[in-house]
């Protein structure tokens, strides 16, 4: 049970980072977050936001808590204190007369489909076929007609380079091919943000640049605001306009990604990108 504390940014020990935009709200905006898995406490008050449009991308040593930030997104992990906002809506939980309250499962879900994610391990519906898999959530999420799931889900298929799949099980395709469906899945919602866990690290090095091709594509023809985290730096520095450097659940540099990556203010991001680039 989360125990949420209202947000007060003049008490807040956590570390900051705004990539708002003067105008408007932020897509997404994280105030206090905490999360805790047993003692282990992942972000400790962790403030931060993503303007509209905005591609962030977070990098930092394994286990420092960018996964737990994009699941805390899908609502697959719940908060222990703190708020997320999308686009200015409280996520879970909402101050209501003097108390926090639950925010009900039906309004909850309303936020959620604002958002997609595309996973490293593609989370296909292995026994859909390609097609079914996409026009599976618009039908029965979105309430949309069968006829229209499809004709969107056609014109996804042809933008990811997979029309000629359109009726093949999704245990009969390549991981580099999965991704690429699970791309258009998470599309066919028409989401506001676009999560992206290491969508490259389950595949082959030779079909890598396919799928992020197909990511470049849409980062360059969309304005969907996109949070990602990935260990393919020269993507990072290609796709995004912002690069949050975690660790220990905490933002010890941000920065864009030009300077992030060629010349870092902060020892510990000098360390990590020595390591990894
Ligand atoms: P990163 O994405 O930066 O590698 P994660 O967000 O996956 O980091 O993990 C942050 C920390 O949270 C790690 O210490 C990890 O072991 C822990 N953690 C993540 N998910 C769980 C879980 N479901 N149960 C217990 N601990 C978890």
């Amino acid at each position: 049970m989360p125990d949420p504390v209202p947000p007060d940014p003049t008490t807040s020990r956590g570390s900051h980072a705004m990539t708002t935009t003067s105008n408007g709200t932020p897509a997404i905006e994280f105030r206090d977050v905490v999360k805790r898995f047993g003692d282990n406490v992942v972000l400790d008050k962790l403030n931060f936001s993503v303007a509209k449009g905005d591609r962030v991308t977070l990098i930092g040593p394994s286990g420092s808590g960018k996964t737990t930030i994009l699941r805390l997104l899908m609502t697959l992990e719940e908060a222990n204190g703190g708020l997320i906002l999308i686009d200015g809506d409280p996520y879970t939980h909402e101050y209501k007369g003097d108390r926090w309250v639950e925010i009900p499962e039906k309004r909850r879900r309303v936020v959620r489909n604002r958002v997609g994610m595309v996973f490293q391990q593609f989370n296909l519906f292995p026994n859909m076929s390609v097609l079914e898999n996409i026009i599976e959530a618009p039908v029965h999420v979105l309430g949309l007609s069968k006829k229209d799931a499809v004709e969107r889900a056609e014109q996804l298929l042809e933008q990811v380079g997979m029309s000629d799949k359109r009726d093949a099980r999704c245990t009969q395709l390549s991981g580099g091919q999965q991704q690429r469906v699970a791309i258009a899945r998470a599309l066919a919602m028409d989401p506001e943000i676009l999560l992206l866990d290491e969508v490259t690290s389950a595949l082959d090095p030779e079909i890598v640049a396919d799928v992020l091709g197909v990511l470049r594509e849409i980062a360059r023809t969309t304005d969907i605001t996109m949070l990602l985290v990935t260990h393919e730096m020269q993507f990072a520095r290609e796709v995004s306009n912002r690069v949050l450097m975690f660790d220990h659940g905490q933002i010890v540099e941000e920065a864009d990604p030009e300077t992030m990556f060629t010349n870092p203010s902060h020892e510990r991001t000098q360390e990590f990108l020595k390591a990894v680039l």
